[in-house]
């Protein structure tokens, strides 16, 4: 998969959103595992399993360009994804991407 560099940072700085859910954009269908989702303030989103802000493994996941469409439903972020650049990684970080909690502290 290609990396864009981030035009703010360079390296994306991803700062947690708190939980989501995601679902194929093909065929509606829930994927169980992408259930938390940061953004960088040049927009670029991930999706992933776990909660590498604490530094926990990544598991699941896909960036910006997987992204298919989103909305809030009574206040949840849902996604729609292309679920055939959903990957996994046992790393907490993915190269070109920090994580971040709310308050902005990056790993
Ligand atoms: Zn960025």
């Amino acid at each position: 998969m290609s990396i864009a560099p981030c035009p703010i940072y360079g390296i994306h700085r991803m700062i947690s959103k708190g939980d989501c859910s995601a679902v194929d954009a093909n065929t509606g269908q829930e994927i169980p595992t992408l259930v938390g989702w940061y953004r960088c303030d040049c927009g670029e989103r991930v999706l992933c399993e776990g909660w590498p802000h604490f530094g926990g493994a990544i598991g699941d996941y896909c960036t910006e360009g997987a992204i298919k469409g989103y909305g809030n439903i009574g206040g949840q972020m849902l996604f729609q994804v292309d679920k055939n650049l959903v990957w996994n990684t046992t790393q907490s970080t993915i190269e070109g991407y920090r994580f971040c909690t709310s308050d902005g502290v990056c790993r």
